[in-house]
This record gives structure tokens, sequence and C-alpha cells, in this order.
């Protein structure tokens, strides 16, 4: 894959530190460069490619980007329209409102994405009929070499291409948005702070909500007292032990009350 086009024409920018382009400083030149080769990638296929890094591009998975520890490159859908007008829908079969994304566009968009993934790479249509996004999901992703990410618009895609190449359908939620490219940030970045070395404290993805089956105990901090409201006692005494029990009581609790559909889970997997 290049960033100067292939054989359609498409035009695929890369983000993060994946190139030396002859534009960077001697300073920064002089700075070594990672080997990006095998480090874990997301592919995004959209009409709007300026979307893109978005959010990714700050905080913790902004730096990691830099810094090299995966890579984003977008495909333009646009670049493999039909016609002068680089058409990319249609109106769809059987009547209806609103458009449909070809499979004569996105077929080929979805070729020049996976052109040289080898079979740990999956490919993503998110979509509002997908299976909902679960951490585990994301623990497996991040265990992939890279994704392939075809964000919807209009009403979506033709179902021939997402039948043809067998892709996967994934949801944000059970709600409708007027595009996938919020919900492929939203993969992006839950996978990618599960990577090596993305998150400072190794320790923080083990005790979070979900990891364990359960939601997060309260959060504070400083000041002692806010308002009036104190923190609770135990938190002050020092005392990892009462502390660390307190804090399961309490993931327990809110898992119950909240969502008893993960309760049930993590009292089966507790009695197995
Ligand atoms: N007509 C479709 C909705 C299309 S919304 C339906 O009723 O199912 C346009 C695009 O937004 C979709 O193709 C999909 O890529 C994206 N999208 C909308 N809701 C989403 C959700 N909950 N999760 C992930 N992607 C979503």
């Amino acid at each position: 894959m290049s960033d100067t086009g292939g054989k359609h024409g498409n035009s695929q920018r890369s983000l993060g530190r994946k190139t030396i382009r002859p534009s960077l400083k001697p300073r920064e030149l002089m700075t070594p460069i990672p080997d990006l080769k095998g480090v874990w990638a997301a592919r995004i296929i959209t009409l709007f490619p300026n979307a893109f890094p978005g959010v990714l591009g700050e905080s913790l998975t902004g730096k990691a980007l830099q810094d090299g520890l995966w890579k984003l490159e977008t495909i333009d859908l646009r670049d493999f329209g039909i016609g002068k007008h680089r058409n990319v829908d249609d109106t769809p079969a059987g009547g209806g409102a609103g458009m449909v994304l070809r499979a004569d566009v996105v077929g080929p968009a979805i070729e020049s994405a996976q052109a040289g993934t080898g079979p740990n790479w999956p490919l993503i249509y998110l979509s509002p009929r997908g299976k909902p996004m679960t951490q585990a999901l994301m623990q497996k992703l991040a265990r992939a070499d890279g994704v392939t990410l075809l964000c919807g618009r209009f009403e979506g895609v033709d179902q021939r291409v997402l039948d043809h190449y067998n892709v996967q359908e994934v949801s944000l939620g059970d709600f409708v948005l007027t595009g996938g490219e919020i919900a492929a940030q939203a993969l992006i970045d839950a996978t990618v702070r599960l990577l090596p070395d993305v998150l400072g404290n190794a320790d923080s993805t083990v005790e979070e909500s979900f990891s364990g089956g359960l939601l997060e105990h309260p959060q504070y901090t400083r000041p002692a007292t806010w308002q009036g409201h104190d923190i609770p006692e135990v938190l002050m005494s020092g005392h990892h032990g009462r502390i660390r029990d307190w804090r399961q009581m309490q993931s327990e609790e809110i898992t119950r009350t909240r969502r008893p559909d993960l309760w049930s889970g993590f009292q089966e997997k507790k009695d197995t």
C-alpha cells in the first residue's frame, strides 16, 4: 500500500510517523524513527478522511500515534467513485428513502484496503445491525495485526459486498448515527489503549471496568472534603486489604444494580 495512490488512483493518507518526509526539519531527522513494520494499524474506508485522526490525535492515543506505536491509514471511498462525478451511491432497489453505497464502489475499496494483509486482519463494517462493541472484542482486535474499518453513510452498504467479503458487522450501540466514522474512532480508541506501551500504567487496563467482568468501583481524589462530602474513610485508612475488599464490594454492588446482564455473567463465571 502506498501513500501516492494505487491502481485505482486512490489517495491513501497515512497519519503518524510512517514515512520520513523531506519537509522534516534536520533535528527531527536525527531522532531515531521506529521501525513501523508490524505495528498495529487501522485502515479506514470512508467518504470523510478528514474526520481522522479526529479525537484519536489527542492525549494518549495521539501521542502513541506520534510515537509510532500504531498507525492510521484512510482510504477515500470517493476515489473509487464512478464516472466524472465519482458517484458512490444509488437509490435502493425496491424503492424507499435515501441512498445506498454501491457494491462496485465499496468492493474495490475493500480490495485495496486488504491488499497485503494476512489472515489476522479483521474486516469490520460499522453498523447498527452489528454485534455490540465489547471490551472482549477490543482485546481480540488488539491482538490482531491490524483492522480494516468500513464506515457507511446514507442508508448503508449494498448487502452483496458484505456477503461477498464476509464482513463482520459491529455496532456502537442501539441508536442510529449518520455515519460510521464516530463508531470507528470509538473502536480504535478502545483498542489502541490496550496495545503494549500505549498506557503508561499497564495495571489500569487490568483493574478497570469490564476486565474482570464487573464495572469499576467509584474513584475519588483530593480535596478530602468537597461541598461537605468526605472521601469514604476506608480509602484514607492506608489499609490495602480493607481498601481492596471495599472496592470489590462496590464493584459488585454497582454491577448488580446497574447491569444485571453483566452480573449474571460474572456469577456464572464464578461458579464454574
Ligand atoms: N439505514 C441503516 C442506518 C444507516 S446510518 C439502518 O437503519 O440500519 C449510516 C451509517 O452510519 C451506517 O452505514 C453505519 O456505517 C453508520 N452507523 C449508524 N449507526 C451506527 C451504530 N449504532 N454503530 C455503528 N455504525 C453506525
